[in-house]
Order: C-alpha cells, then sequence, then structure tokens
C-alpha cells in the first residue's frame, strides 16, 4: 500500500521549530496585550459570499485559490450551502464584528487573530496551501475615531515594535495610499486609458487585467513589463484632497515616532477592498517570497458584507515567513533545557523523579534521564539538549550534595541540593 503522506502545500512542524512558533506567537500576543488590542477565534470556514462579496470576485484568491464545497443538507431544515475555508481572516473578523453589534457599543474594537488560513497556490518555500496568519483589525463606527490616520500610524508603529521584539533585523516598510473607492475608481479609469495601447507588448496576465481590472497591472513581476509599468500614471496623482491629506497625516505621525518607511506608487495589494493606506513589510532573506506582512484600510468592507459604517485598518503577517526569516537570521538556535538529571542506577529512578519535580516547579525547564544508562551515554544525551547534567548517585543522594557539570565551560562543580535550583538559574558559562 502507497505510504500516505502530508496533502501537497501542507507540513507538519515537529520540535523543536514549533518552539519557535510558540516564542513568536507569545511575543505577538504580549505585544498585542500592551496596546490593548484581545483575541477574536472566528470559524475556520465561511460562507461562499462572505469572501466573494467582502474580498472581490476579480482577486485572484476568490478567482482561483479558495477551497470551495457545496456542504450537503444533513436534515430537512437544513439547505445545502457553499462552503469556503477561509483564504484571509478579515472579512471573517468583519462578519463577527457586523454579527455581534460590536459597533453598537460606541468603542473602537481592537482584536487580534493567530490561524491557519487556506488558498490554492502553486507552493513553493514560504508559500503554502495551509499556512498561519498573526493578525489585527482596528475597527469602529467613524464617531469612535475609527477614520483617524493616527490609527493607521499607531498599527505600523506597533508593527514595528513586534518586528523589533522577534528580533526581525533588516525589514523594509513600503507604503502607499489606493484612495477612497472613488479615488480607485477614477485611478483605474485614468489606468484603462493609459493602457489601451499597451498591452500587446505585456504579458498575458496584464493583457486580461488591462481589461478586467487595471490596478492589478501594478503586481506584475514579469521583468519585460517593468518599463511599461513605469511609465504608467500614479494614483498619487488621482488622490483626492481628503485622502491626500489623511496619507500625509499617516507619515508625518511616522516621522514623529521614528518609524521608517519607503513610499511605494505600485503598492496596491491584492485585496479589492483596501482603501487609502495600503503596506508592506518585506524581509530580503526571505527569497521569492519576500512578503513578511501586509495590510491597509479598509473602511467600505462593512458596508459591502452588508453591515453598519465601519472603517477599520489591520493587517496579516505570515507566520510560516517569521520562522523561514527567524531561522535565517540564526536567532533561532534551538533552546536547551537548564539541566539533564543523571540517575546512577535504576535505583536512583524515584529521587531522580522527585529531584526533577522538586527543580521544575521553580521553573527551571528539566530533562530527566534514566538510571540504566552508563554515564558516558548521559552525558553524551546531555550534552545535546541540556546546559548542564546534575548526577544522582547514592552518595549524592546521602550527603545532599550533587555534582554538576557545565557543557559549556567544561568545569565541574559539587552543589547543596538547597543551593541547586538558584545555581542552574545562572546562565551557562558564568
Ligand atoms: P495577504 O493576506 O495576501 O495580504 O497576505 C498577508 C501575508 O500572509 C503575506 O505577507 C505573507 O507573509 C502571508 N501569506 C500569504 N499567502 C501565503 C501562503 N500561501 N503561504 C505562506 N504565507 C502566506
Amino acid at each position: 500500500m502507497a505510504t500516505l503522506k502530508a496533502v501537497r502545500g501542507t507540513r507538519d512542524l515537529l520540535p523543536p521549530e514549533t518552539a519557535l512558533w510558540n516564542r513568536i506567537e507569545a511575543t505577538a500576543r504580549a505585544v498585542f496585550a500592551r496596546y490593548n488590542f484581545g483575541e477574536i477565534r472566528t470559524p475556520v470556514f465561511e460562507d461562499t459570499s462572505l469572501f466573494s462579496r467582502g474580498v472581490g470576485e476579480e482577486t485572484d484568491i476568490v478567482s482561483k485559490e479558495m477551497y470551495t464545497w457545496e456542504d450537503r443538507a444533513r436534515a430537512q431544515s437544513e439547505k445545502p450551502q457553499s462552503l469556503t475555508l477561509r483564504p484571509e481572516n478579515t472579512a471573517g473578523v468583519v462578519r463577527a464584528y457586523i454579527e455581534h453589534k460590536l459597533g453598537e457599543t460606541g468603542q473602537l474594537q481592537k482584536l487580534y487573530y493567530i490561524g491557519p488560513q487556506f488558498r490554492r497556490e502553486r507552493p513553493q518555500k514560504g508559500r503554502y496551501r495551509q499556512f498561519s496568519q498573526i493578525g489585527a483589525e482596528v475597527i469602529g463606527p467613524p464617531s469612535a475615531g475609527s477614520e483617524s490616520p493616527l490609527r493607521d500610524a499607531e498599527v505600523l508603529e506597533m508593527l514595528a515594535t513586534l518586528l523589533d521584539e522577534l528580533g526581525i533585523t533588516g525589514w523594509t516598510l513600503d507604503i502607499n495610499s489606493v484612495g477612497s473607492s472613488g479615488d480607485r475608481a477614477r485611478y483605474n479609469e485614468t489606468l484603462r486609458q493609459a493602457l489601451i495601447p499597451l498591452p500587446p507588448k505585456m504579458c498575458e496576465d496584464c493583457q486580461r487585467r488591462a481589461v478586467t481590472n487595471p490596478l492589478r497591472v501594478l503586481d506584475c513581476k514579469v521583468p519585460e513589463d517593468q518599463p511599461i509599468i513605469e511609465t504608467l500614471p500614479k494614483i498619487a496623482d488621482s488622490l483626492d484632497e481628503a485622502s491626500k491629506s489623511h496619507f500625509a497625516a499617516v507619515l508625518a505621525a511616522l516621522d514623529a515616532a521614528g518609524v521608517p518607511y519607503t513610499r511605494n506608487h505600485r503598492l496596491v495589494r491584492g485585496l479589492d477592498y483596501y482603501t487609502r493606506t495600503t503596506f508592506e513589510f518585506t524581509h530580503g532573506g526571505l527569497g521569492a517570497q519576500n512578503a513578511l506582512l501586509g495590510g491597509g484600510r479598509y473602511d467600505g468592507l462593512s458596508e459591502a458584507i452588508g453591515g453598519p459604517k465601519a472603517p477599520g485598518i489591520g493587517f496579516a503577517m505570515g507566520e510560516d515567513r517569521l520562522v523561514l526569516t527567524l531561522q535565517a537570521l540564526e536567532a533561532a538556535r534551538p533552546e536547551k533545557s537548564d539541566a539533564y538529571i543523571a540517575p546512577l542506577g535504576e535505583a536512583m529512578n524515584p529521587p531522580a523523579l522527585a529531584l526533577a519535580r522538586e527543580l521544575r516547579r521553580t521553573g527551571l525547564s528539566v530533562e530527566l534521564g534514566d538510571g540504566t544508562f552508563r554515564l558516558k551515554k548521559s552525558f553524551y544525551a546531555a550534552d545535546r539538549i541540556a546546559r548542564r547534567i546534575v548526577i544522582l548517585g547514592e552518595d549524592e543522594l546521602k550527603s545532599g550534595i550533587l555534582t554538576v557539570k557545565d557543557f559549556s565551560t567544561g568545569i565541574q562543580t559539587r552543589v547543596p541540593r538547597a543551593e541547586l535550583a538558584a545555581m542552574l538559574k545562572v546562565p551557562s558559562g558564568q
């Protein structure tokens, strides 16, 4: 029988890499808490129309990447329904905002999520069919200040802080404004006109986009098309006064906070719901799939899916890519345990468990060996997974003085049991 494997584009995450995932999530939760964000968990599947209406029929995600199926009715009272594994989480969050009438609180809602998303993309390094996003949204009625450019700048400043605290250095923030939906419609028309004579010289995708969704031409990565795209009109010239001043205020707040950015006229992003500010953080260490995260403002999304006016701004970071970046930066050496306890002989196993319990209760991470191991084997095993080894034989048990070896210095010391936990908490090599 053929062996079963994880489906193409999906993968198992194993230790020690999962420790890095956990560290990333813990750091993200801690940073979100400091900015007063609360966690939201929405279902992994939703009614298909949420995404076709919310994300946009014309986007690559909706037109070719969704996992959609007809869900059969199980009872007379049920109707068959088209369901889709969520390809992103913003639409789900906004659906929940509407469903639970969160706007009626009159407060800004600051929500974050961590979880799997699903897109039928061509898998490659950094691009998977099941991947995890860490994202956040600030959404609320205009009276709560949800349209303020300060919200955009604060989200970006939070992201800069989060990446710094994760140890991700060398990121680049690209930022642009795609204006209001009116500005975008005007720009789309300007682009459409400008593109009339050009497509025959461009790639097939661009030829199609020039007609269906001219804005998407700016996403094209085909090298031969780049000089042509550079000559196209810029969206900045189609913005109305309100969008221009919003963008200027976002940039002024970023300048004041010292968050570095680059203005990128071509950053229009893959989702149709964006308005005004759009942004992307990239990292050179990632290769072709270099986007760490993307986001923007979506002032019309709630109304597009049948809700009240609820402007908002949010982002989604690719957790898989944070992991890859940290691994590339070598900031991710697997953490070793604080100590490995080596019982000398099987009779020492029970007191060794008692000692492990004593040390673990103080917060130390402890590996427990086995009394059937010879000392040489214990040392070999301990050296690979722990910073120090603690030897527990009959003499040590009786005298209450334990032998400890620090692997980074090779120094062996004798430590009274009462002082052992404190000693093991000192970083090794000291
Ligand atoms: P998007 O929802 O398309 O704006 O993507 C936001 C972020 O999610 C991107 O910057 C990537 O870091 C990550 N991402 C998107 N698609 C994938 C994928 N197929 N595999 C891994 N990460 C992804």
